[in-house]
């Protein structure tokens, strides 16, 4: 557990962290915050930033629950164990009975009080994509946090195709919710990039004190328009980077025995083998 344990702890300065949360707080008012790591076990990045951070950092202002998301995912050094997380903060009734008798559904259910009193939300992952690109995923609303934050691609859409999210949680409340994705899972510069957001984001949101992040002037903003879910399953036709743009007709893998192409030109995002029908192979994109 990277040295965060799921069990109550003390921590410095009175701190207390229960079941993977630790919440910090501020001798000033202000706002409530939330930053999420570990959603996905094998996204090690935001954990390790935490195990960095939270001991130096100083909450001047407000509230700060940091949460270490899937506990039991983390411990076994996998994506999930029954779901994904990612998929279970919806409302009951758009889980499927198995959906809801997940370990991801109750830990969903046990840190949905957390995001209500929140006003904003910071949930950092990372990708299995080799050469992936860092970047941001939240709706407009939030985009004037997201230029702040250094990633050269902000995206939004992700709400309509991938439902359950976190920020999707946040956004149904219309509250800010952002998830950046600090690159591959293996690259040394992802937890560097996810210390220096979550940096940004306090200071941005008044939790520290430090200067205003300039905005990302040459930050692209990407439409994630669609997904590609099997119909029996799917093996890529070869490997892809995220957002490596495909043009119309381009071969990208097999769904049984069909051929899947480009329906348009597209950019493609989180592309990955799957062995059964229904699930999310790929992520279509086009920049705005
Ligand atoms: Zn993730």
């Amino acid at each position: 557990m990277i040295g965060l344990s799921p069990e109550t702890t003390p921590t410095r300065r009175g701190e207390i962290m229960t079941d993977g949360v630790i919440t910090k707080k501020g001798v000033s008012p202000g706002k409530t915050l939330t930053i999420m790591a570990g959603v996905h076990g094998d996204e090690i990045c935001g954990p390790e930033a935490f195990k960095e951070l939270i001991p130096t950092l100083d909450i001047k202002r407000g509230t700060v629950h940091f949460i270490v998301a899937n506990l039991e995912a983390l411990t076994l050094g996998e994506r999930q164990v029954d779901m994904n997380l990612n998929r279970a903060f919806r409302p009951n009734k758009l889980l499927t009975a198995k959906e809801r008798g997940t370990y991801e559904r109750k830990r969903a259910l046990e840190l949905m009080p957390y995001l209500r009193e929140s006003e904003a939300l910071l949930d950092v992952h990372s990708s299995m994509t080799k050469k992936s690109k860092p970047f941001i995923i939240c709706e407009p609303h939030s985009f004037p946090i997201a230029k702040r934050l250094r990633f050269g691609i902000r995206s939004h859409g992700w709400d309509v195709i991938e439902a359950g999210g976190t920020d999707y949680f946040m956004n149904t409340m219309g509250k800010i919710g952002i998830c950046i994705e600090c690159g591959n899972h293996n690259d040394p510069k992802a937890p560097k990039l996810a210390r220096e957001s979550i940096i940004r984001f306090l200071t941005i949101m008044g939790a520290i004190d430090g200067r205003l992040p300039r905005e990302c002037k040459s930050q692209k903003v990407m439409h994630a328009f669609g997904i590609y879910k099997t119909e029996t399953n799917f093996r890529k036709a070869r490997e892809f980077e995220d957002f490596e743009p495909l043009p119309k007709g381009t071969p990208i893998g097999y769904d049984g025995k069909k051929k899947v192409l480009a329906p348009e030109n597209m950019l493609i995002i989180f592309p990955r083998n799957q062995d059964l029908p229904g699930k999310e192979a790929f992520i279509l994109g086009r920049y705005e």
